[in-house]
C-alpha cells in the first residue's frame, strides 16, 4: 500500500476549481468570468505590446539573480507605489525583495511577521485581520505561514458598497497593534473601495490603535488606467509616516501572470532597521526558493526605468481598464434595457476587473448549468472576461436567473 493512502483530497480552490469546470464544458458558447486574468474584445489573452517589444532583446544570461532580486527592479516598483518624492525612500528606511508575484509577496511578507512580530500588547500569536469578503487565498497564505486569520466588516450587500460604520467600528474594537491587511484598490471581489474620507478616518484608526497595515496593491494602474490615483491611499499612509508592509504585483498591470513578478516593501521608521529586516528576509526566501525568477522582473524593470517605454506602458494600462469599464456600462445598460428586477447601478460603480454581482450561489450555478457562464460562487464576475459579443449572452442569463 501507499504510504498516502491515508491521505484525504483536498477541496478543490474555491476560483481555480471553477476554471477547471470551465475547461471540461464542451459546450462552444460557454464564457469564462471566473479568473482574473484580462481578455481582449475577442476574448483572448494579451500580451501587452510595449512587454512584446522588450521581449525581443534576449536576456543576457540565464545565471541566478541575487535572492532579494534585481535592484533596479525593486527600486523602480516600490517607487511607482510610493511616488518617486516619498520621504522613507529619500530617508532610505524602505525595504524591498522582488517576490512570487503578490501571492509570493504576502506570503513572505506573513513569514517574517510569523517569525519577528511581537506586539507588546499581548503575548499571544499576533493575529492577521482581512476584510469580509476577501481575495480567497489570503486566509490560506496567511494560515499556512502559521498566523491566526481573522476578518473585519467591509461590504454591505444592501448597498453593495464598503460598509463605512462595521469597518471603523471592527477596527476600533479588535486588540490594538493588530496586523490589517487593506486592498490598495480595486478590492477583490467587491470592486468597492473606500472613499478618500473613509481612507482618512481608517488611517486615524489605525494611528490610533497602533495596527500594522500590510497593503495589498494587485491592481495599480488597472483599475483607473491612473497609476497615481491608484496608489492614493499608500501614499497617504506613507505620509503619515507609520510603518507597514507592501505587496505588489504585477500579474494584471503588466499581462506578466504566469511570470510571476511583484515586491514586497518594508516601510520601516528609521533606517537603521533596515539592513537587518533585508537580511531576514533573504533568509525567509533562500529557504523558500532560494532566488526568484529573472526573466518578468528583467522585463518590468525595462519597462519601468525606461522614460518611453514607461509611457507606452501608461497608453496600455488605458486601454484596458477603458474596456473593462465599457464593458461595466454596456452590461449594465443590456440589464435595463432588458428591465432585469433590481438596481444594477453597482455593476458601473465599482472598480477593477470584478463585478460583485449579488447574485446567490442557485443563481451563479443556474448560469453555469443552463448558460454555461462561469463565475466564482460568490457572485464575482470578471468584467475583463466579457466582450462586445458576449455581454448580451451575459445579461439574459442574469434576466433569467433572477426572475
Ligand atoms: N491580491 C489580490 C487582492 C488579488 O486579487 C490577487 C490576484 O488575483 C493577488 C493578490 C495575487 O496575484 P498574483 O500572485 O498572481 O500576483
Amino acid at each position: 500500500t501507499s504510504h498516502w493512502s491515508h491521505v484525504p483530497a483536498a477541496p478543490p480552490d474555491s476560483i481555480l476549481g471553477i476554471a477547471s469546470l470551465y475547461r471540461n464544458d464542451p459546450e462552444k458558447k460557454k464564457l469564462n468570468l471566473s479568473v482574473g486574468a484580462y481578455r481582449d474584445d475577442n476574448g483572448n489573452p494579451a500580451v501587452l505590446r510595449v512587454v512584446r517589444k522588450v521581449e525581443q532583446e534576449p536576456a543576457p544570461d540565464h545565471e541566478y539573480i541575487p535572492m532579494a532580486g534585481i535592484p533596479s527592479f525593486c527600486q523602480a516598483a516600490v517607487q511607482l507605489i510610493l511616488g518617486e518624492k516619498a520621504q522613507s525612500i529619500k530617508e532610505k528606511r524602505v525595504v524591498t525583495v522582488q517576490s512570487l508575484s503578490g501571492t509570493g509577496a504576502l506570503r513572505v511578507g506573513a513569514e517574517f511577521l510569523c517569525q519577528f512580530y511581537r506586539p507588546a500588547a499581548t503575548t499571544e500569536k499576533p493575529c492577521v485581520y482581512i476584510p469580509r469578503p476577501s481575495w480567497g487565498n489570503h486566509r490560506k497564505v496567511f494560515q499556512s505561514a502559521g498566523l491566526k486569520v481573522s476578518e473585519y466588516k467591509y461590504f454591505d450587500p444592501v448597498s453593495c458598497d464598503v460598509d463605512a460604520k462595521g469597518l471603523l467600528d471592527d477596527l476600533t474594537n479588535i486588540p490594538s497593534q493588530s496586523i490589517i491587511v487593506l486592498h490598495a484598490c480595486a478590492h477583490n471581489p467587491t470592486g468597492a473601495d473606500p472613499s478618500k474620507q473613509l481612507w482618512k478616518q481608517i488611517l486615524q484608526v489605525v494611528i490610533q490603535k497602533q495596527h500594522l497595515v500590510f497593503f495589498d496593491s494587485a491592481y495599480q494602474g488597472f483599475a483607473s488606467g491612473d497609476l497615481e490615483k491608484d496608489a492614493f491611499a499608500v501614499r497617504m499612509f506613507e505620509q503619515s509616516g507609520i510603518e507597514m508592509l507592501i505587496a505588489q504585483s504585477f500579474a494584471k498591470n503588466m499581462g506578466l501572470y504566469g511570470e510571476r513578478v511583484g515586491a514586497l516593501s518594508f516601510v520601516c521608521k528609521d533606517s537603521s532597521v533596515v539592513a537587518s529586516v533585508q537580511s531576514q528576509l533573504e533568509t525567509i526566501i533562500r529557504s523558500m526558493y532560494s532566488s526568484p525568477p529573472a526573466n518578468g522582473a528583467r522585463i518590468a524593470s525595462r519597462i519601468l526605468n525606461n522614460p518611453v517605454l514607461f509611457e507606452e506602458w501608461k497608453q496600455e494600462l488605458l486601454e484596458m481598464s477603458g474596456r473593462i469599464q465599457e464593458m461595466r456600462k454596456l452590461l449594465f445598460e443590456a440589464l435595463v434595457s432588458r428591465k432585469t428586477p433590481g438596481d444594477w447601478s453597482h455593476i458601473t460603480k465599482q472598480i477593477g476587473m470584478f463585478s460583485f454581482t449579488g447574485l446567490n450561489v442557485e443563481q451563479v450555478r443556474y448560469l453555469r448549468e443552463k448558460y454555461h457562464i462561469y463565475m466564482t460562487e460568490d457572485g464575482r464576475a470578471s468584467m475583463a472576461g466579457l466582450s462586445r459579443e458576449t455581454v448580451p449572452l451575459f445579461a439574459d442569463g442574469i434576466h433569467d436567473a433572477v426572475l
